[in-house]
């Protein structure tokens, strides 16, 4: 194969309102302001990477993933792109605390990289399936438009309906009986986002099961650096745990292996960059801890990386790559195509298949 050395890179804010504001137990987002990374092999081949920062998350802004990615051209000016374990490797030794960065340029490399090999991102990692099915979430809102918003996407086909809790434990109770009563056929996925102590958890389980409703999962109870409080949570119930927040990398993934804390890891790409979160699979599946794939506030770009990495690796027990963009407004085309509520992936485009408007 020719060598793939990249001769040109180029960085530019994706700054998108979204349809309707996102709240969630730690905040609210009225844009997406992301940032993308576009790399040019010396072939003339492109590869895009998305960065999707969310302060309360991962600890990073639009401004300090542009000042990330900026300080990292020399270093990736004339690297070859089939190298790419060993650059993340030293970006990670570098800028280890900017994860959201690394992964857009990761994500530029490995699509340049299976562009060059003309083949799909999901084939180089394993091409265990080409189509996953994504549940939707319903962020916290009233009552009355949970069962409306419920409703509606029972009937768009969607089978489970994630909405977010941890804010008021009465209101949350009240949206999730809503939500059954919209669309009493779909599973329920609970989100905490670390909302609640964990005696509340256990508290807010029980008075679910009182009203006759099993979640299908509960994500992140408590505070990410409680993994007691999560394994109390999870003595004390046979809903299963996914830890969400409290797992960034790998070492992480062990500790949760260590504490018996969870049932599921959560895995996103915005948390932990694509290599890592390879590992984390591995650990997880290793230890018998099931596998969810989710996503922050991205574009068909991110997104569609996350299909092609849990449709390649398999196993996936929860997809939670729903778009929250009008398609009109998204900057890009092609990728995975979505059907709700399926994602499928044609062999016939190479790389992630995404493509700038
Ligand atoms: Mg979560």
């Amino acid at each position: 194969m020719e060598p793939a050395k990249i001769k040109t890179i180029s960085i530019n804010t994706l700054n998108i309102p979204l349809e309707e504001p996102f709240t969630i137990a730690i905040g609210t987002k009225y844009n997406i302001e992301n940032v993308l990374i576009t790399i040019v092999l010396e072939s003339g081949i492109e590869g895009y990477g998305e960065a999707a920062p969310l302060e309360p998350i991962n600890g990073e802004n639009q401004a300090t993933v542009l000042a990330t990615l900026n300080s990292c051209k020399d270093f990736l000016i004339g690297k070859d792109v089939s190298g790419y374990r060993q650059i993340s490797t030293h970006l990670k030794s570098v800028f280890w605390a900017q994860i959201t960065a690394r992964c857009a340029i990761e994500m530029a490399i490995l699509d340049a990289y299976t562009k060059s090999l003309d083949i799909p991102l999901y084939k180089f990692l394993g091409g265990a399936k080409n189509k996953i099915e994504t549940d939707y979430t319903i962020d916290i809102v009233s009552p009355a438009t949970a069962k409306i918003n419920a409703g509606k996407l029972s009937r768009r086909g969607y089978n489970t309906i994630k909405t977010k809790v941890g804010k008021n434990l009465i209101e949350d109770i009240d949206r999730i009986l809503a939500i059954k009563d919209g669309a009493p056929n779909c599973g329920i996925m609970i989100d905490a986002n670390q909302g609640y102590s964990p005696c509340e958890a256990v508290h807010f389980l029980e008075e679910l099961e009182k009203n006759n409703i099993r979640p299908v999962l509960f994500e992140q109870p408590v505070v990410k650096q409680d993994l007691q409080g999560m394994k109390f949570v999870k003595n004390n119930t046979s809903i299963p745990i996914a830890a969400d927040e409290s797992v960034f990398t790998a070492a992480d993934a062990i500790e949760i292996v260590r504490t018996g804390c969870a049932d599921l890891i959560n895995i996103k790409i915005m948390k932990s960059g694509i290599i890592e979160a390879l590992d984390i699979a591995t650990i997880a599946r290793n230890a018998n801890i099931g596998l969810m794939i989710g996503c922050m506030l991205e574009t068909k770009l991110g997104l569609g990386c996350s299909v092609h990495f849990a449709a390649g690796l398999g196993g996936f027990n929860f997809v939670d790559l729903d778009p929250h963009l009008d398609p009109g407004k998204d900057p890009f085309s092609g990728g995975p195509e979505f059907k709700e509520p399926f994602y499928s992936i044609s062999n016939s485009k190479a790389g992630i298949g995404i493509l700038k408007k």
